[in-house]
C-alpha cells in the first residue's frame, strides 16, 4: 500500500458488520473498498461466536416480532428490519453457498456447526467483490477536510484519504473515540448478557440443576424487570436463557446499581392461591406419602425440592398428613415468591455484547449515515444497539451493514 492513497470507501473494523458493509457496497459498484483491521486477524468474534458454531441469526421471521428482541435499539430497528431481516440474511448466506440449520429454539447455525465456514463465505465474497483487507492497521485518527474527504491516520503514521468511511469497530473504545472526535456523542458502554451472582449459599448445592418455565422479577431501585423461561443454577448464582434475557433488558440499571438488587423467583409459575391448592390436594390425596418422594411440582428436580423443604424447616421424610397450615404458607412462599439478594455480575454466557455506543438519534437509519458528518456511516455493535442471546446481535450487524453498503453505493452512483 502506498504512503498516501486515495480511495472510495474505507471500512474501519474487519468484523461481521465491516465485512457485510464492504461486500454490499463493492457488489453494487463502489470501487476501491478497503477494510482496515487493527488486529492480526479479521472476523475473530465470528470465529469464537456461539461456542465456535456461530449462531448467525434467529428464525424470528416477522420484522415486527424481531425488533422487540433488542433492549436497546428496538424502535430504530423497526424500519431497518422491514428492509433486511432474518429471512434476507438467511437467503444472503445461502446464495453464497452456506448451508444453514435451524435448531428447535429458533437459533440458526451453519449446518457444518463450524464458524470457520461463515468466515470462509465472508472472506471469499469480499475477495470476489474486489474488497481489499488489511490487518494490523489500526485507525487512530480521522479528520474531515472539505472537498478532500476523510483523512485516516494509522498507528504506523500512514495516511489514507477516503471519500466515504464506514465505522464498524464493534464495542472497541478506539472506534468510539474516532466517532466522538467527529462530533458524535456516546451512551456509556456497559456489558450485557451475563449471569447473576446471588447471596444464597443454600442454592450452591444445586449447581447444574435447570428449571423450565420459571418466572423472574428483578427489582432495581424501584424499577422492575420480568422474564419467564429456563433458569440454570450455578455455583455462584443463576444463569440460563431467561437470566441472560433478564440481564440484557436490565443491563443499564444493573450497571448503575453496581449489580445489586432483589430477585424474586416463582419456580413453579403458579400464583400463591393455586400453589396452596396443590399443596392442600396433596395433603388430602397422598396423606401417607413422604413429602420428599411424591410432590406436586414435577418441574422441580428432587434435589432442589429437598433443599426448599429444609430451607423452610420441613422434615423431608415427614408424611403429607403432617403438613401444617404454617408449613404450607412457608412452602408456597419459597416456591412462588423466593426472594434472593443479587450481589454481583456472574460470568458471561456463550455470547456477550456491549450495551451503549453511538447515540441513535445521530444516525439516519434509512442509510446508516451520520446526521452530524456527511459521508460517515456506522454499522454493528459500535452503535447503541444490542440484542438478547440467540443470533440477534449478528442479525443487527447484517442488517445495519447491508443498509449502509446499499446507501454508500447509491450515493457513489449519484456522484458519478
Ligand atoms: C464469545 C462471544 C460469542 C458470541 N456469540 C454470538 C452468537 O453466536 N450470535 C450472535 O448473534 N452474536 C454473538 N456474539 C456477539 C457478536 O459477536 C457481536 O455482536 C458482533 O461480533 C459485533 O460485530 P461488529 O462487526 O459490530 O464488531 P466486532 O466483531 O467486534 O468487529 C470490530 C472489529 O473492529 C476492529 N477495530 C476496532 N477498533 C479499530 C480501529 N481503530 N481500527 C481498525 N480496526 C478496529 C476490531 O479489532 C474488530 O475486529 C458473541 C460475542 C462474543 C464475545
Amino acid at each position: 500500500m502506498g504512503s498516501h492513497l486515495s480511495i472510495q470507501l474505507a471500512v474501519i473494523g474487519g468484523g461481521a458488520a465491516g465485512f457485510m458493509g464492504a461486500i454490499t457496497a463493492a457488489e453494487r459498484g463502489v470501487r476501491s473498498v478497503l477494510i482496515f483491521e487493527a488486529t492480526q486477524k479479521t472476523l475473530e468474534k465470528v470465529r469464537i461466536s456461539g461456542g465456535g458454531r456461530c449462531n448467525i441469526t434467529n428464525a424470528c421471521w416477522d420484522p415486527t416480532e424481531l425488533a422487540p428482541n433488542y433492549p436497546r435499539g428496538e424502535i430504530a430497528l423497526r424500519g431497518s428490519f422491514s428492509r433486511f431481516a432474518t429471512g434476507d440474511a438467511v437467503s444472503w448466506f445461502e446464495n453464497k453457498g452456506l448451508n444453514l440449520i435451524e435448531e428447535e429454539d429458533g437459533r440458526i447455525f451453519p449446518k457444518s456447526n463450524s464458524s470457520q465456514e461463515v468466515i470462509d463465505v465472508l472472506s471469499k465474497s469480499a475477495q470476489k467483490a474486489g474488497v481489499k483487507c488489511f490487518t494490523q492497521m489500526a485507525v487512530t485518527k480521522i479528520d474531515y477536510v472539505k472537498q478532500k474527504g476523510f483523512i485516516l491516520r494509522f498507528r504506523d503514521k500512514r495516511l489514507i484519504t477516503a471519500q466515504t468511511v464506514l465505522i464498524a469497530t464493534g464495542g472497541n473504545p478506539s472506534g468510539h473515540k474516532l466517532a466522538v472526535s467527529l462530533g458524535h456523542s456516546l451512551i456509556k458502554p456497559n456489558p450485557s448478557l451475563f449471569s447473576l451472582k446471588l447471596k444464597s449459599p443454600w442454592l450452591e448445592s444445586c449447581a447444574g440443576i435447570s428449571v423450565k418455565n420459571a418466572s423472574l422479577k428483578l427489582l432495581l431501585d424501584k424499577k422492575e424487570f420480568k422474564q419467564k423461561g429456563t433458569i440454570l443454577v450455578t455455583h455462584k448464582g443463576l444463569s440460563g436463557p431467561s437470566i441472560l434475557r433478564l440481564t440484557s433488558f436490565a443491563a443499564r440499571n444493573l450497571y448503575s446499581q453496581n449489580y445489586k438488587g432483589d430477585l424474586y423467583i416463582n419456580w413453579v409459575n403458579e400464583n400463591n392461591e393455586s400453589i396452596r391448592n396443590y399443596l392442600k390436594d396433596f395433603r388430602q390425596t397422598f396423606a401417607n406419602n413422604t413429602i420428599k418422594n411424591n410432590y406436586p411440582f414435577k418441574m422441580i428436580p428432587k434435589r432442589l425440592w429437598v433443599i426448599f423443604l429444609n430451607r423452610v424447616s420441613i422434615d423431608p421424610s415427614n408424611r403429607w398428613s403432617s403438613l401444617s397450615t404454617n408449613d404450607e404458607i412457608k412452602l408456597s412462599e419459597i416456591l412462588g415468591n423466593n426472594h434472593n439478594i443479587v450481589n454481583g455480575k456472574g460470568p458471561f454466557g456463550e455470547e456477550f455484547v456491549t450495551a451503549g455506543g453511538i447515540k441513535l438519534n445521530q444516525v439516519n437509519f434509512k442509510s446508516m449515515e451520520s446526521r452530524i458528518c456527511r459521508g460517515l456511516y456506522f454499522a454493528g455493535e459500535v452503535l447503541d444497539i444490542d440484542g438478547i442471546t440467540g443470533g440477534f446481535n449478528f442479525q443487527h450487524c447484517w442488517t445495519s451493514a447491508w443498509i449502509a453498503g446499499h446507501a454508500i453505493a447509491s450515493e457513489a452512483r449519484n456522484k458519478n
